[in-house]
């Protein structure tokens, strides 16, 4: 007698296939797919953005490979001048055929942006530009070689300072707590005149002193000033007449605010992609 597997000779050896391998047992677990969740510095970079966007500010964004124009020339950085050896970065090769100004470099700062975007609109304007910044650091755990920026520009009719200080004072307060305090002191940049940079008294200590201040009780978190009128004369042809319009601007480095913001000793931690990091903002 023979059983019905020896009748089929070749095969005899393979294991039968049984119909419970081909079903699908419901009562196992799943897999889990862990959700995404946004990047801590993007997180910080749309909560800054609508905070301003709240106050009527709409959005502008530019390209990071910039001209030597955009980046330095137009925001009162003349060839040569020693300002820019505070912002060294990477250039373009092979451009020495170019004239200076048309130069590619990736971009040390979102201000270009206000250039472009003053070249495309008429006065008044009111922008938020967050975006991508590079400068020839060593990395550290407070430097970084790429970074992230939010710039912002007012310009109208009778802009004063004390416009600049409210809407700083007004920003600062909405992202760190309304108990914040702000001052302003005085700073140099070429593109503005007077400048000054801002400090928050301090949120986590309330400006008794701590570790985070250095004992000071207050916390430097950002640059600003009244636009040169310098500037406004690389657009005055769409409208800029320093004589008759003036204006605000202020830049600030994102992963700074999240540093303070959510007590973080390392800016390398941003870009490591260690999700054991990141998932803790999600
Ligand atoms: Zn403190």
């Amino acid at each position: 007698m023979t059983t019905p597997t020896e009748s089929l000779g070749t095969v005899a050896s393979a294991a039968p296939i049984r119909e419970i391998d081909l079903a699908i047992d419901v009562t196992l677990p799943g897999i889990r797919r862990p959700l995404g969740a946004e990047h801590p510095v993007i997180k910080t970079s749309n909560e800054m953005v609508g905070i301003f966007k709240a106050m009527g500010y709409s959005v502008a964004e530019g390209p990071e490979i910039e001209t030597d124009y955009y980046n330095f020339e137009s925001l009162n950085f003349p060839p040569n001048h020693p300002a820019r050896d505070t912002q060294d970065t990477l250039f373009v090769a092979g451009q020495e055929s170019k004239p200076q100004r048309d130069r590619l470099l990736l971009r040390t700062h979102t201000s270009p942006v206000q250039t472009r975007a003053m070249e495309q609109q008429p006065p008044p304007i009111r922008i938020v530009v967050p975006g991508k910044v590079h400068r020839h650091d060593t990395p550290d755990a407070s430097h970084s070689p790429v970074f992230h920026q939010i710039e912002g520009l007012a310009v109208d009719t009778n802009i004063t300072f004390c416009d600049l200080k409210g809407t700083l004072d007004h920003a600062m307060k909405a992202m760190f707590g309304s108990s914040v305090r702000t001052r302003f002191y005085p700073s140099f940049f070429p593109f503005t005149e007077p400048s000054a940079d801002v400090q928050i008294s301090c949120f986590k200590c309330g400006g008794k002193g701590c570790a985070l201040c250095k004992r000071s009780g207050w916390i430097e978190v950002l640059g600003c000033g009244m636009v040169d009128p310098h500037v406004f004369e690389f657009v005055r042809h769409n409208g800029y007449d320093p004589a008759k319009v003036s204006g605000f601007a202020f830049g600030m480095g994102v992963e700074r605010i999240a540093i303070l913001k959510y007590g973080i000793d390392d800016i390398q931690l941003f870009f490591n992609g260690d999700v054991r990091f990141l998932e803790q903002f999600a």
